[in-house]
């Protein structure tokens, strides 16, 4: 608090990260990380930009990579938007796209950033409770809304929407810009953007932190019509015209082109999902359906923040919430089949001796 800080920055709220803890021999699944590395040939493409060219800004437009992801999603380069993160692009979207008169709709439980933008841009926005089984209803959105923004699949639920439930909610709003951020989608959800063709205002939002495993390098984009492309582009123009340094486009470009190694690296993910939730389940967990690199899940008998506290005085880190609806339950992100082991086995010590 200071007598120098401006009223807007008073009344902000930020979000808060996941830890990065420097501690030895951690478990870490509390930020959704990929347990496995990027693409060799992205790292080698990294590294060959470590190069005098760093003098030169990179291209602003960041042409080459757009026209990659475009060649990538079927759809023009007009229609894509990159940017640093997709965190960056979504806060792009909310200042150009979803602040309205009407409010923004989103679920009451979802990414947790998207409140923070609403205060940062002054945008007025309403919650729409998950039902009772954690699932979005998208019947429920039948209500006046400037604009919707829905993680596919959820987070930190992990609860996917089909693509036909996407378009009945594309169906129901014609006339308000509907963002699905689909930050999970390549661990088994349906993306939207077969529907960006038929659907003016829609636009989806995907990063590269996830499945590339390239949360380092901050690449996130966007694909719509090119008119919701032209409203991110004049935003950016205004903010920062070189989001993406020069190897931070040359490591995505290289990642989309290695598609076996992507292939590869998600199929091992959902497998070590699986494996995960069958261990959990094994222990007394409910665990939601995910169609994400994380389960969310509960035990009848433990509370969360406990479970919580106990894992982490074993090294174990994973992510609570202390919010209403959700406060019993764990993220816990998708490991390698070792960090997997070394999950259950402490959650199997803390559940047999009470703790
Ligand atoms: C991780 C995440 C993002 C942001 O990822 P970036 O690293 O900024 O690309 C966006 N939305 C959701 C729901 C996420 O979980």
């Amino acid at each position: 608090m200071s007598r120098f800080w401006s009223r807007l920055t008073h009344e902000l709220k930020p979000y808060v990260p996941g830890e990065q803890p420097r501690i030895a021999e951690l478990v870490k699944l509390n930020t959704n990380e990929s347990p496995f590395g990027p693409s060799p040939r992205a790292l080698e493409a990294i590294s060959a930009e470590a190069a005098d060219s760093l003098r030169l800004y990179p291209d602003p437009q960041a042409s080459a990579l757009r026209a990659a992801l475009a060649t990538y999603h079927r759809v023009r380069p007009e229609q894509v938007f990159v940017g640093n993160g997709s965190d960056e692009v979504l806060a792009h979207s909310f200042n150009a796209l979803l602040k309205h008169d009407a409010p923004l709709l989103f679920p009451d439980i979802t990414y947790s950033f998207y409140p923070v933008y609403c205060r940062l841009f002054g945008i007025a926005h309403e919650a729409v409770p998950l039902d009772r089984t954690m699932r979005i209803q998208v019947s429920d959105y039948r209500r006046s809304a400037g604009a919707i923004i829905i993680p596919n699949p959820n987070a930190p639920t992990g609860v996917a929407l089909s693509r036909a439930e996407i378009a009945k909610l594309l169906e129901d709003h014609p006339d308000a810009p509907v963002v699905i951020d689909e930050a999970y989608v390549d661990f088994g959800a349906q993306t939207a953007i077969p529907l960006v063709a038929t659907h003016k205002n829609l636009l989806v939002v995907q990063t590269m932190s996830k499945s590339r495993a390239l949360a380092g390098l901050r690449v996130g984009y966007a694909i719509g019509d090119a008119d919701l492309i032209e409203a991110l582009t004049r935003v950016k123009d205004s903010f920062n015209s070189y989001p993406l340094g020069r190897p931070a486009q040359a490591g995505a470009i290289a990642s989309i082109e290695d598609e076996s190694y992507f292939q590869q690296s998600r199929a091992r993910v959902i497998e070590a999902r699986e494996g995960l939730t069958r261990g959990l389940s094994g222990l007394g967990f409910d665990v939601l359906p995910s169609s994400a690199n994380f389960v969310f899940a509960r035990h009848a008998a433990h509370e969360g923040a406990a479970l919580a506290a106990a894992l982490r005085q074993r090294a174990v880190i994973v992510r609570h919430f202390a919010v209403p609806r959700i406060a019993d339950y764990l993220r816990i992100t998708v490991g390698t089949d070792a960090q997997t082991e070394r999950l259950l086995s402490a959650l199997s010590e803390i559940l047999g001796s009470n703790t």
